[in-house]
């Protein structure tokens, strides 16, 4: 609806093609300029856009004041286009104005140049989403919530709403707890997740369900996390791991297309493993090669200490002899940070003979140096970076390497969507040397490793799978158990007895003896999607409200405290915090 009683148009949708009509426009003032004492231009603006309208010198309006003009549309004058305006080939003329609201000067310029400080624009957010880019990318977001729901929709799956007041989930993030008034100490807890009652949906019958689920946990907030985010949540029933994978390539596919006018190209699939070993990470961004090269056999019976490792690989930085002292000592002082022995640089000076300048090039044999050059295949002038440790610490250190030297801004480089499969079940181990759940621990075990749960647990794999766009995790999900025994041979692997496991999630194990399809789901992180879908690094762009990183919100005062009655309502005493 674009027309209303009080309006015949929008700010941004008047071309030549309506000169000569009547039209009545409302929005904010975005702009005036007085040309002498009688004449003034006006920059109308609603979320479609600016026109120009030319009023009396003496009309009273000023920037962000809310007015509707009626007035005649025209083509402007030879030389006075502005090709930069959708509408900038109008005007419109001959304008009665009526103020429909005053306004105080804005916090900040209600434009897109203005470098406002975050803090700033969160406390006058109403001033803030005015902006073309917020309103670029909140409806932006529009598009992509409904081209997912659709997706889901045509793809035959029920849309249903699980509670918010809940009961904890066990995926290992903090919660919130919400304290009931009608049984004092006792409480809710906001789900990070629908996870357990998707589940029950299953053993309901519901086959395939899904939602727009928003989701909460008191985890520390940075540029990809907010306490509260938005999900597209799915399970089904009779399903294998690619069955879901497709529903959700698809959905994922239709949200692209809607925000960007283009589809991703193939997903490419990769495992966990081969992610790690090869890109350092679980969420490889693929906009960039600078693969992780294994160079254990250069270093096999090595005589230098350093390298003596079960795992040596290398990093080839293309051009990076050029890099200085001072970079290359941060590199290593990074390496460290990141849990490594430390970090082997090597500026290649020539390939043949194979020559470097490097701090340990005095150590290494001619066979080395050659192998090394030749291993990584560097040319002169590149830089290769060495780190030499257990497998999971060189990936990592590496990896994290690959991202600080090789990746390229949020904007470039296009969209490499890929599905990383075959995650470890357990994720180390505690402090007591029991496993820990990688994702949650109703995932269902590889088929080919169920019977190391026991002997060899670290090694099984599940079947688990996460979504990953240029280097963004998007969204996990897996295959759940639903078979009582290997249930409790995974509870019995985390260390959980089963008293605890019925204490816990007893209401789900119930269900379960009720009659459990084989199931399986996904989430897909909408306002991770959505940024990425709009260029931004930040998810507080796309979100209409967001949280600061500290997780208060400067325009409400939130969180704040309350009245003491309502404290004596929910049976509590606040308890200075300790410190
Ligand atoms: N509940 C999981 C999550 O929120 C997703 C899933 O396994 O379906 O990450």
């Amino acid at each position: 609806m674009t027309a209303t009683s009080m309006r015949t148009h929008m700010c941004g949708e008047l071309g030549s093609s309506d000169a000569g009509t009547r039209v009545r426009l409302c929005g904010w003032v975005s702009r005036r300029r007085d040309h002498g004492e009688h004449l003034a231009f006006v920059d109308l603006r609603d979320h479609s856009g600016i026109t120009q309208c030319v009023v009396d010198g003496s009309v009273d309006v000023r920037s962000e004041w809310v007015i509707s003009v009626e007035g005649t549309v025209r083509a402007r004058p030879e030389g006075t286009v502005n090709a930069e305006l959708a509408t900038g080939e109008i005007e419109v003329v001959d304008c009665i104005v009526e103020v429909l609201g005053h306004a105080e000067p804005p916090p900040f310029p209600v434009d897109d140049r203005a470098e406002t400080d975050e803090s700033v624009r969160l406390r006058y957010r109403y001033v803030d989403i005015r902006r073309p880019r917020m309103q670029r990318n909140l409806r932006l977001r529009a598009r992509v919530v409904e081209a997912l729901r659709s997706a889901m929709v045509r793809q035959g799956f029920c849309e249903v709403e699980t509670p918010l007041l809940w009961t904890p989930t066990p995926e290992g993030a903090r919660e919130f707890t919400v304290p009931s008034r009608l049984h004092h100490g006792s409480f809710y807890v906001l789900p990070q997740s629908p996870q357990i009652a998707k589940q029950l949906l299953m053993v309901g019958g519901t086959d395939r369900y899904f939602q727009i689920a928003r989701c909460l946990r008191d985890e520390d907030l940075r540029a990809d996390r907010q306490f509260e985010f938005t999900q597209l949540d799915i399970e089904a029933s009779f399903v294998s791991q690619e069955d879901i994978q497709g529903a959700i390539t698809e959905a994922v596919a239709d949200a692209t297309e809607a925000a960007v006018g283009e589809s991703p190209g193939e997903a490419e699939r990769i495992t966990w493993h081969d992610a790690m070993d090869r890109y350092g990470s679980d969420k490889p961004d693929l906009r960039f090669a600078m693969e992780l090269l294994d160079i254990g056999q250069v270093f096999a019976g090595t005589s230098v200490r350093a390298f003596d490792a079960p795992c040596v690989k290398a990093l080839l930085v293309r051009g990076g002899a050029s890099l200085g002292r001072n970079r290359l000592d941060a590199l290593v002082d990074r390496a460290k940070e990141l849990g490594g022995k430390g970090l082997a640089w090597f500026k290649v000076t020539s390939t043949d003979p194979a020559a470097v300048d490097s701090p340990l090039d005095k150590f290494l044999g001619d066979a080395e140096r050659a192998g090394l050059v030749s291993g990584t295949g560097a040319a002169e002038g590149d830089l290769v970076l060495v780190v030499a440790d257990i497998w999971h610490t060189v990936c990592r250190v590496l990896g994290a390497l690959r991202l600080d030297l090789g990746r390229p801004p949020i904007t470039e480089g296009g969209r490499r969507f890929c599905w990383v499969t075959d995650f470890p079940l357990f994720d180390g181990v505690d402090d007591a040397g029991r496993p820990q759940a990688a994702h949650h621990p109703f995932t269902m075990p590889h088929p080919d490793d169920i019977d190391r749960l026991t002997s060899d647990p670290l090694s099984v794999r599940s079947q688990a799978y996460d979504l990953v766009l240029n280097g963004w995790e998007l969204g996990s999900g897996s295959i759940r158990i639903h078979r009582e025994d290997i249930q409790r041979q995974v509870f019995d692997a985390l260390g959980i007895s089963s008293g605890e496991a019925e204490s816990r999630f007893g209401f789900l194990l119930g269900a379960f003896r009720y009659g459990a399809p084989p199931h399986g789901g996904f989430a897909v992180g909408i306002d991770r999607l959505v940024a990425l879908l709009a260029g931004e690094g930040n998810i507080r762009e796309v979100i209409a409200f967001p949280k600061t990183q500290s997780g208060t919100d400067p325009m409400t005062g939130a969180p704040k405290p309350v009245a003491e009655t309502v404290l004596r309502d929910l049976g509590l005493r606040p308890i200075p915090k300790p410190g």
